[in-house]
């Protein structure tokens, strides 16, 4: 024991000297030090360097789809890595583990998206899309459509592209200046089971106004989660997405679909747009793709987009990385989706998160601080409100929703607090084998934590 203590303390140490920690405070760190060091994962669960079992409610990053410590994947890693470990695929050079995941995806991907452009994440993956829309309007000879179209409360990642699609103000605070042309539109922002089912579409309306303004010859694409990930766990009301796929259509803009979250089974089917029937022209995906086990992200364009390039392209696409189609990455995501294909996953979760609601619904009938309750499979959240009826918000100087996580923490559970705007949003997405009792202890654990957060708050 005393050992495992020297070296947490020695790692902390040297975590504060030379780690700087993504989506972090500095500050913080310096203060205290990283307080969880992880060195194992088995299932849903991770050991923390003390020895003590944290269920991961939030598959980490809402990526480790197929839960931890699947050693089919490092296998196939292992293998690819002995057999070619690197090798490009710029120009006229190609290798099968990229081809095979291409043509799996094009199999896994509704409608015609059929044609594959490989990166190591999500954030990659969004500024190609980004770039590969205005290089499309280019090739039409529509250069002056080149403004993207996103939403608030968007989160499309980090690096400059995607910050700039990012619609959450903290992350544009952080820099001086952002990339140009990118406008904002209203996100739908329903936070409950009633308001997904309430048929108001105010946000649209809202929405066609900016596309007129703005003038629609120069929006090249739209951008969207299907379903709102780390700005707030926004399910959009039902028609949103239709809606905004004719709106698209009308004004000839591109649709893109931005599935990082919500692919490969997270919400109860292989893709979040698959709820709504919407096929995008261009679909970006990442984390599930390898459920975390290795960075790796793609672009899916349309049948249709695909051969518009074809045909207007007249030399070499500049837009590439050295690591678009890694090997051991794109085998290890064709082992991922063998497994979420082999053993249900999909289907897997689309029951648990039946039973999922069902917690959500006891925990909100329990508690007076718990309303909006909703979730599309294991992609779910609550909210904490001073009044539940009329929605009236906690100060944020509180601090509820960190309250209610550090509680879940203290019970070994791991979730995630989201509070722009003044909300207090817990997010939860646990891996997609999670069994019917691993969810039950889940919404047990909330319903402890949220006790003792409301106990403080009344006395
Ligand atoms: N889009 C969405 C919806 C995301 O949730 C994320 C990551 N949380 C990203 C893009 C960015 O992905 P990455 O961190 O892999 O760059």
């Amino acid at each position: 024991m005393e050992k495992i203590k020297d070296l947490k303390s020695e790692l902390s140490e040297l975590d504060k000297k030379h780690f700087l920690h993504p989506t972090s405070s500095i500050k913080m760190q310096q203060e205290s030090g990283p307080a969880y060091i992880f060195v194992k994962g088995r299932g849903i669960y991770l050991e923390e360097i003390s020895g003590e079992t944290f269920i991961d409610g939030m598959s980490s990053l809402w990526n480790v789809n197929i839960g931890h410590g699947r050693e089919e994947l490092g296998r196939v890693a292992n293998e690819q890595m002995n057999t070619m470990a690197f090798s490009s695929a710029f120009s006229t050079y190609s290798h099968e583990p990229a081809i095979r995941l291409a043509k799996k995806l094009s199999e896994l991907t509704p409608g015609d998206l059929n044609v594959c452009f490989f990166t190591s994440g999500g954030s990659e993956s969004n500024d190609s899309a980004i770039k590969m829309a205005r290089h499309y309007w280019k090739l039409k000879g529509k250069p002056e459509r080149k403004k993207i179209l996103s939403r608030k409360l968007a989160y499309h990642g980090v690096s400059m592209g995607a910050t700039s699609a990012t619609g959450i103000p903290e992350f544009h605070e952080m820099t001086s200046s952002l990339a140009p042309d990118f406008v904002y539109a209203p996100s739908p922002n329903a936070r409950s089971w009633s308001e997904i089912e309430d048929v108001d579409l105010t946000c649209i309306d809202e929405t066609i106004k900016i596309i007129e303004k703005e003038g629609p010859e120069t929006i090249a694409a739209f951008i969207m989660e299907p379903i709102q990930g780390a700005g707030g766990m926004i399910i959009p009301p039902n028609g949103y997405l239709k809606a905004m796929r004719e709106i698209c259509d009308k004004y000839g803009i591109l649709l893109i679909a931005d599935e990082i979250i919500t692919g490969f089974g997270r919400t109860g089917k292989m893709f979040g747009v698959e709820h709504w029937d919407v096929t995008p022209d261009m679909m970006t995906v990442a984390k599930g793709i390898t459920s975390g086990y290795i960075p790796l992200g793609a672009v899916i364009f349309s049948d249709r987009i695909h051969q518009e390039l074809i045909e207007l392209s007249t030399g070499t696409l500049f837009h590439g990385f050295t690591y678009s189609g890694h090997p051991t990455a794109c085998m290890v995501g064709l082992k991922n989706i063998e497994i979420i294909e082999n053993e249900n996953l999909v289907q897997n979760t689309e029951q648990r998160g039946i039973e999922l609601s069902k917690g959500l619904t006891k925990l909100e009938e329990k508690h007076w601080s718990v309303g909006g309750i909703r979730n599309k499979g294991l992609l779910g959240a609550f909210e904490l409100y001073q009044d539940c009826t009329s929605k009236k918000r906690f100060d944020p100087s509180l601090g509820v929703a960190k309250r209610v996580v550090d509680e879940c923490l203290k019970r070994k559970l791991i979730v995630r607090p989201i509070t722009y705007e003044g909300t207090d949003t817990i997010a939860i997405a646990p891996p997609l084998i999670s069994t019917k009792e691993e969810i039950e202890q889940i919404v047990s654990i909330f319903s402890d934590a949220v006790s003792v957060v409301e106990s403080q708050l009344n006395g």
